[in-house]
């Protein structure tokens, strides 16, 4: 093995300088300015970094099977040399190339196949050793492999690369597994001793996991697979165990402000408003109401996520905190995403708070002048005591006279930084965001790991699940005729047509034309609607006002009724072009039918193209259950935590200055994400500030990972 300063000719001549962990990469032996900007594409920008780089997996060559041994189904590695090479276009297949090597290891022959990667071809020549990853197929008689993972091996490398344990890197073009493998060997050799150990000997000794160097050289070139798995355990370990001590320290930190609103005492407002509803309230609803209360009257001031199915009925738990923020004397403010619904929550809380003396008034972009400078008085002297709107909210002229309570609604559709500017609306207000798109219990002590967590778990009584279809759309005439029997009843129904990612434009077009085929064609002696994004305030609310009197019978919409919208006289919610939507899309469209006594239908309707699994899945998935918990179970499992996560998770996390989970994987490793939340509360009661000299590797590395300084002042979300 090559010692620091022997670098082979190769990798060029690096400066023999010291390294540390932060030297920047391109000092690391055989790096250099061109390989090190490849590095940073995978996010490595110093020694540490490189080191941290954990394999996407690790590949067990030292006991390679023989081809003849490979069995149909099974996922294998096998090394050979490479045969007859062969690319061609099958006919009638246009546009596709497959390239065909056969491999050969003495022992038989095995056909590696790839679809459109016509420059392969260039790279496998004959001769040359190769391994090959993937899954095995038997068929006419053949021995092949679909899409291999391949790399090319020179004879004579066998101690790096082959016939041992080696890692497999995410890579990325120019930089080839072989030069990740090299340059990470000698950065160990070089680096590794002097990363040092921050994990508190109590904790590593309590989950049996491996010392920081032992641990990154199993993780890189294990001796066995299970040396390698332990060292893997270890960064998950301590990768969450840093994030769990981030978010609670958040936490804390937002605990430890004091409260500026005092509220007065609003009982009897309360109780006469719940007398007043039409319905009881539910256990849930009352559990939730109560959480809320015991939050306005702590100290500090709150900061809970209220999570609750579709139909949970968030609104009124969210109403009823407004009229405790209102009736103890300050303002409240409810920010929703779309200006439909947030239209529809002006009318539900005028509705529902105007008799008990409660001013309510709405601000969205496309008010005319004067009402618009109308309801920005109104904000700024508090003769409106609950402003509901868009993020035209936040705008800089929008100025509240005393803001106690701010409500967030669908809080996942908005950005971090909209729904810190409506917090700084007011000094320290109570904050309250609520999502109908709910998450395994596990990821939500990721995501909302520094906010208090209630759940409405239970439905209003007298619901019954919304039956739920799959159609081909040869039967639309028999789903058309259905929403006609429907109509005739006297209900109401949505046509979802299909997203247009493209453009807004040529979606609301659609949904245009849409509806004059139908007011035409199949329903033309009903009434038809139209609402899309881009029609004019004043047309939109008409739709909505004329849906909600019952004027309308069939609604041609786009996605925006996906959120909030509240007909409960509407039962069939049927959706063209269904696979194209996202799981938990689909179930919130759906989450549109079902409000009201009536029994209720969604219908999916698609033509699932035989390779298209995951569509296939998710509108099963749709089928089979109507729980939003299960839903967002499936969604997770059919894309990935990364893919589910995605957007909301980095949203979420960075607003804590950390960019994002690169070793942990929050469903596979979640029984380790308890070990962490459940260290990190164990460690930050005997040493809340991270102060104590034994944990003074631990706060460095949490600033290192995390960039900790913003861990006080990060006052968003
Ligand atoms: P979401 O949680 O999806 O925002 P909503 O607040 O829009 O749900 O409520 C859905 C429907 O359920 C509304 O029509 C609302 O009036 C009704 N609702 C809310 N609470 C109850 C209850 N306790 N009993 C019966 N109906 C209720
Ligand atoms: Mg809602």
């Amino acid at each position: 093995m090559n010692r620091p300063g022997q670098a082979p000719p190769e990798y060029g001549a690096a400066p023999p300088r010291a390294l540390d962990a932060d030297t920047p990469v391109r000092y690391a032996r055989g790096v250099g300015p061109a390989r090190a900007a490849l590095l940073a594409e995978l996010g490595v920008s110093t020694v540490r970094d490189l080191l941290y780089m954990l394999p996407r997996r690790v590949e067990d060559r030292s006991r390679l099977r023989p081809i003849y041994e490979l069995q149909h189904g099974a996922v294998e590695t096998v090394q050979g040399t490479i045969g007859a090479v062969r690319q061609f276009r099958p006919r009638g297949r246009r546009g596709l190339v497959i390239t065909r090597a056969a491999v050969t290891d003495g022992s038989g022959v095995l056909h590696a196949v790839w679809y459109n990667q016509p420059y392969l071809a260039r790279h496998l020549t004959h001769g040359r050793a190769v391994v090959l990853h993937g899954r095995v197929a038997r068929r006419a008689g053949e021995i092949q492999m679909a899409a291999p993972e391949f790399e090319l091996v020179d004879h004579g490398e066998e101690t790096l690369h082959v016939g041992r344990i080696v890692p497999v890197y995410r890579s990325t073009s120019g930089l080839s597994q072989r030069v990740l493998r090299t340059t990470v060997l000698h950065t160990l050799d070089d680096a590794a001793p002097i990363v040092r150990e921050w994990l508190p000997e109590g904790l590593r000794r309590r989950h049996r996991l491996p010392d920081v160097g032992t641990a990154l050289r199993q993780v890189h070139f294990p001796d066995t697979l299970e040396t390698h798995a332990a060292a893997r355990r270890r960064f998950v370990y301590e990768e969450l165990l840093l994030l769990e001590l981030l978010l609670l320290r958040q936490k804390a930190a937002w605990e430890a402000e004091p409260r500026t609103i005092h509220y007065g005492d609003a009982s009897e407002l309360v109780t006469r408003f719940h007398a007043g509803l039409p319905f009881p309230l539910t256990q849930a609803q009352r559990r939730v109401i109560a959480e809320i209360a015991a939050d306005l009257s702590r100290p500090h001031p709150m900061n809970r996520l209220l999570q609750g199915d579709v139909g949970s009925g968030k609104t009124l738990v969210a109403a009823t905190a407004l009229l405790q923020c209102v009736g103890g004397g300050a303002q409240g403010a409810l920010m929703a995403p779309t200006e439909i619904l947030a239209g529809q929550h002006y009318l539900t809380l005028h509705n529902l708070l105007e008799a008990l003396g409660l001013t309510v008034i709405l601000l969205v972009g496309g008010l005319p002048r004067a009402a618009r400078q109308e309801a920005l008085q109104a904000a700024r002297d508090g003769r409106a005591d609950i402003v509901v709107g868009t993020h035209a909210l936040i705008e800089e002229e929008v100025e509240f006279h005393r803001l106690g309570l701010v409500v967030v609604d669908e809080q996942h559709r908005f950005g971090v930084g909209q729904r810190a500017a409506l917090r700084q609306k007011g000094d320290c207000p109570d904050v309250l965001v609520m999502t109908a798109t709910p998450i395994p219990r596990t990821l939500a002590l990721t995501l909302y790991g520094d906010l208090d967590v209630s759940t409405l778990d239970e439905l209003p009584p007298g619901r019954t699940p919304v039956k739920t279809y799959t159609r081909p759309t040869s039967r639309r005439p028999q789903v058309y005729e259905f929403v006609r029997s429907q109509v005739a009843q006297g209900r109401q129904a949505y046509i979802v047509c299909p997203v247009i990612e493209e453009s807004d434009k040529l979606q609301a077009e659609s949904a245009l034309a849409l509806a004059s085929r139908l007011q035409d064609g199949a329903f033309r002696d009903l009434r038809v609607g139209v609402l899309h994004g881009r029609m004019p305030v004043e047309k939109r609310d008409a739709a909505m006002r004329a849906l909600r009197a019952g004027e309308i019978d069939v609604l041609v919409a786009t996605t925006v009724i996906e959120v909030g919208i509240d007909i409960p006289n509407a039962t069939v919610m049927v959706v063209e072009d269904a696979d194209r939507f996202g799981l938990s899309q689909l179930h919130q469209l759906r989450g549109r039918v079902g409000r009201g006594a009536h029994e209720a239908y969604c219908i999916l309707i698609a033509d699932v193209k035989e390779e298209d699994e995951v569509g296939a899945r998710r509108l099963a998935a749709m089928v089979e259950t109507g729980d939003g918990f299960r839903i967002a179970q499936h969604d997770l499992e059919l894309r990935g935590a990364g893919e589910f996560l995605g957007e909301r998770r980095q949203a979420e996390l960075r607003q804590h200055g950390a960019s994002d989970l690169r070793i942990a994987n929050l469903v596979r490793d979640h029984e380790w994400l308890e070990h962490a939340r459940r260290d990190a509360e164990e460690v930050l009661r005997g040493d809340p500030d991270l102060a104590r000299s034994e944990h003074a590797d631990l706060a460095e590395a949490l600033r290192l990972r995390f960039g900790g300084a913003r861990v006080e002042n990060a006052r968003v979300g």
